[in-house]
């Protein structure tokens, strides 16, 4: 048993006598095999073994397992990308007909996914916020309600989610808690630890690290059991027909839900990702708890130079003992929580504009969690979209400023941040 920090750079691979140190590349679409009979149980799902890329590939396993072990799971997966991760997860459980609840605050790409594209699948949602009460949360399970799903800390409004107490209301109504861990990664934060079942992440993000790919994972904590409810479950505890009448319960226990993923979704949409861009993943995994800590510690120092500024009217960081989720994120992300915060200058659109274009070392960027700092204007870029009164309801002020603070010297981009705002003001 290894702590973290061990974990990232030896989980998920052992090399045996005279194997690679590291990680083996294996870019191969197929794999060979000596006989009819011994391919023909692989499809039979009779034996594991790797038959074609799409459904398995022992690159993308080992960084899985490394991910998968960071979490505290039973089995993972690596998907194409984040949102190809979500997708999976919750359409592993849901088809037409079927209903999840979501948490408000998460990332726009899933909020899309889940009101419109899921809505044409004929899944239907409920929203609601992550300060509900537990009475609120109960009232919007209905009996074709199959999971329950929100972010450790949303993207990008930063709110922290109470885990523990929406994994019990999940629990005592028989549905699995899916959450997003994408932020503070399971160096800051183990979902698992405090109820929940299934884990995601855009790998994308911090676990890259580097903006050099794209990548999502999904896990399983192999601890909801599935059989709890069979008609909820039906589609985990009834027979499938695409198998000769296999049950996932019975023949995979505890990873059922993994196992169903892989044999069906991934087979059926084949959102893979590819051994090249696991092996990167792998690789920039090994520093995660070093550049993860940086990424808070920085974002802290930040938020403490705006807030002790004038020029700025509000900081949004939970790190700060002025957040709202301050309690919440000491409970959950004790050792901090990520690089991005946001702030809101007191001036109008020009003038924050002015601030954007005159930072140096910052750059424009959509993306966070980078190593590199970089910044964007919601008003004018993510949320460009909408009125003004649709901004003023989404909490979109014209001075605010999403940041991603990297891992630069945290004088630097201080610095920065300061002689920008003396050009804007000026
Ligand atoms: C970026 C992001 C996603 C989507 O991931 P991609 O890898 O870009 O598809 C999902 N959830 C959160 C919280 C994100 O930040």
């Amino acid at each position: 048993m290894y702590q973290l920090e061990t974990n990232c750079i030896h989980g998920g691979y052992s090399p045996k006598n005279g194997e690679s140190r590291q990680i083996p590349i294996i870019p191969s679409t197929t794999f060979k095999y000596e006989s009819t009979e011994q391919m023909g149980r692989l499809f039979d799902l009779a034996e594991s073994g790797y038959f074609y890329s799409r459904v398995g590939n022992p690159t993308c396993d080992h960084v899985a397992a490394r991910i998968t072990k960071l979490e505290g799971g039973a089995a993972g997966i690596l998907t194409s990308s984040g949102q190809a991760a979500i997708f999976y997860a919750i359409v592993n459980l849901c088809k037409a007909g079927d209903h999840l609840i979501c948490t408000n605050e998460v990332y726009g790409g899933t909020y899309n996914l889940i009101a419109v594209t899921l809505k044409k699948f004929g899944i239907e949602s409920t929203f609601l916020s992550v300060n509900s009460t537990n009475d609120e949360i109960k009232k919007a399970i209905q009996p074709n309600t199959k999971l329950i799903y929100a972010e450790t800390v949303s993207n990008p409004s930063l709110a922290i989610l109470d885990i523990e107490r929406f994994a019990k209301v999940a629990h005592e109504n028989n549905l699995p808690l899916v959450i997003d861990n994408t932020f503070p990664t399971p160096i800051n934060c183990q979902p698992i630890k405090y109820g929940a079942d299934i884990v995601i992440h855009s790998a994308t993000k911090y676990l890259d690290g580097h903006s050099s790919l794209i990548c999502g994972v999904v896990i399983d904590s192999g601890k909801f059991n599935w059989e709890c409810d069979k008609v909820r479950f039906a589609e985990l505890c009834e027979p499938d027909e695409s198998y000769h009448g296999l049950i996932y319960t019975k023949q995979f226990g505890n990873i059922a839900y993994l196992v169903k993923m892989i044999v069906q979704l991934m087979r059926d949409i084949g959102a893979c990702n590819s051994a090249n861009n696991a092996y990167m993943l792998g690789t920039h995994i090994e520093s995660l708890p070093l550049r993860i800590k940086k990424h808070s510690d920085n974002a802290l120092a930040v938020a403490k130079f705006l807030e002790g500024d004038k020029r700025i009217k509000s900081v949004n960081c939970p790190m700060l003992p002025s957040s709202k989720y301050y309690d919440l994120a000491k409970k959950y992300l004790p050792n901090g929580i990520c690089g991005v915060i946001s702030f809101e200058l007191n001036a109008n659109k020009e003038k924050t504009i002015k601030f954007l274009d005159s930072l140096k070392l910052i750059s424009i960027a959509t993306h966070v969690a980078d190593a590199k700092s970089c910044a964007l204007h919601p008003a004018s870029h993510t949320h460009r979209q909408l009125s003004p009164v649709e901004l003023k309801a989404a909490g979109v002020s014209e001075g605010l400023i999403r940041i991603s603070v990297g891992i630069e010297n945290e004088n630097d981009i201080i610095s920065d941040i300061k002689q920008a705002l003396d050009i804007a003001f000026s």
